[in-house]
């Protein structure tokens, strides 16, 4: 027994601190419910490190994980991070103020966009799990900057395992054997009509701010996009063909309203 305690020790990851200014108070007496994954979307991990960390930039996130799985920490949990910027999930703009926010190393889409190794992963997701036997973090609030903010962001975008994650007991995820029904409609921008307005209903149970118009309009186009980055990464296009649309009605069921 003491020797599988010890053991457990030994493989927890060490965190490194790296305190950044950028931070303030948190509001007393709102939850932190949400966490939110980002890439840093700059050349290296130390110069992405050097920004979070400078008072002129004015940006921050709780902890940076490099590609090698070492895990910084820079903000402390119970003070707000300066990650999400204008942002809404569940209906609720103070994303700061109620998240956790952990930036993962990789260039992004303007720097050579590359898959997370595996030992960023695996560093992620016992951190991940720390978070969330601290805070009461729903499947539901574990999302990427882009669900947040899906008309300004792509980030942690479509190479981010969700599904690993999901397997690991971290976030939301369709049932294993989901089909969507052969009825979902085909939706895309300019159509119109009652389909579109109970895709947005969807969309919006699930947590993306989005508005009820029964117009595939460009704000639609943006949150569709986002979804399929992280719900059905091989067609991040911001058209809702069949599976999209089922997969969207799947996962508003399992969201409690
Ligand atoms: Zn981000």
């Amino acid at each position: 027994m003491v020797h599988r305690i010890a053991f457990a020790r030994f493989r927890m990851k060490m965190i490194l601190d790296t305190p950044s200014p950028n931070h303030d108070a948190r509001t007393p007496g709102v939850p932190i419910d949400i966490l939110v994954l980002h890439y840093t979307g700059m050349q290296s991990g130390a110069a992405a490190i050097e920004r979070l960390c400078d008072a002129a930039a004015e940006v921050s996130a709780h902890y940076v994980i490099e590609e090698d799985g070492r895990i910084h920490r820079l903000v402390a949990e119970d003070r707000r991070a300066w990650h999400a910027g204008v942002a809404c999930w569940r209906r609720e703009t103070a994303v700061n103020a109620r998240s956790i926010g952990i930036e993962l190393v990789n260039p992004g889409h303007e720097w050579g966009y590359r898959p997370f190794p595996e030992a960023q992963m695996a560093a992620l997701e016992q951190l991940a799990r720390d978070i969330m036997a601290r805070h009461p973090i729903p499947a539901y609030g574990v999302v990427g900057h882009s669900d947040v903010a899906p008309l300004r962001k792509q980030d942690p975008g479509e190479l981010f395992d969700w599904g690993r994650l999901a397997r690991a007991g971290i976030g939301l995820w369709p049932d294993a054997d989901f089909v969507a029904s052969e009825h979902a409609p085909a939706l895309m921008a300019g159509m119109r009509g009652p389909a579109v307005f109970d895709l947005q209903a969807a969309l919006d149970a699930i947590g993306y701010g989005i508005e009820g118009t029964g117009l595939f309009d460009p704000l639609t186009e943006a949150v569709v996009t986002a979804f399929q980055r992280h719900f059905r990464p091989e067609r991040a296009d911001g058209v809702s063909d069949p599976q999209t649309t089922g997969l969207i009605h799947h996962l508003a069921e399992r969201v409690p309203a």
